[in-house]
């Protein structure tokens, strides 16, 4: 028995890409049941700046925020090192934007960072720049063995996780934020739950085994 734990992304990707996982024989039902699927893309970016600029100063006002979101921003959401005290922000985008995101240079992704953040707080972009001092960019559709942030579930494919989480010939089990059946796909929790769920459908599938002599 097999329980098969690897990102959406990497169950439907192309055989022979790496990381792909070949079947055989062809398992239909989960090959429909994934395609139906969409492993959403997402983008992160952390920028360190010298010093937590957006609470410095006259922009008081934004000590101590939380979460921001920039309507029409390329990069549109931005959350601080809360309750650690740093001048490290962290901007995420989802869907399209992440695509457009991975498809163009760390430079020009950096601008256009910078260009969210003067737009979210009012600080001039030659400001920024001089207080940048380092960054990182994760890019999970870069990855082969990520291909995106987490499942993201189309209309009319309601069931398609269900399907996942269903037990193959009783030898292969399926598990993985993808395959959970109450909603809390894209989940740690709901991660969690899944593998649990494989682990007991596995448990029962072998002790039902007749034993060899
Ligand atoms: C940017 C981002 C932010 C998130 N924020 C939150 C949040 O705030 N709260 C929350 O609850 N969830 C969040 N999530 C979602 C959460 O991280 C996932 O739902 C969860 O980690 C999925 O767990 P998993 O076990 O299904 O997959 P994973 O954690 O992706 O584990 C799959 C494993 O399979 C490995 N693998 C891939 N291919 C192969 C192969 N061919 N052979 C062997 N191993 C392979 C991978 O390396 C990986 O270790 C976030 C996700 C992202 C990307």
């Amino acid at each position: 028995a097999i329980i098969v734990t690897v990102p959406l992304g990497v169950l439907r990707a192309p055989a022979g890409s790496t990381g792909a996982i070949r079947f055989a024989p062809r398992v239909h039902d989960v090959e429909r049941a994934a395609g139906a699927l969409v492993h959403g893309p997402l983008f992160k970016l952390l920028l360190r700046f010298r010093e937590a600029f957006w609470s410095s100063g006259n922009r008081r006002r934004h000590r101590g925020f939380g979460f921001a979101h920039l309507p029409g921003g390329a990069v549109p959401t931005w959350w601080p090192s809360a309750p650690v005290d740093s001048g490290v922000l962290t901007g995420w985008a989802g869907g399209p934007l992440a695509e457009e995101l991975s498809a163009i240079p760390p430079e020009v992704r950096r601008a256009r960072a910078l260009d969210s953040l003067q737009r979210l707080f009012g600080t001039p972009r030659s400001t920024l720049e001089e207080l940048l001092e380092d960054e990182a960019h994760h890019d999970w559709q870069a990855d082969p063995y990520a291909r995106g942030g987490y499942a993201v579930t189309p209309v009319g494919s309601l069931g398609a996780a269900r399907v996942l989480a269903r037990p193959v010939a009783e030898t292969l089990f399926f598990a993985g934020e993808h395959t959970h059946t109450g909603g809390q796909a894209g989940t740690v929790h709901g991660a969690l739950e899944t593998g649990e769920r494989a682990a007991r459908d596995c448990l029962d599938a072998l002790r039902a085994r007749p034993r060899a002599r």
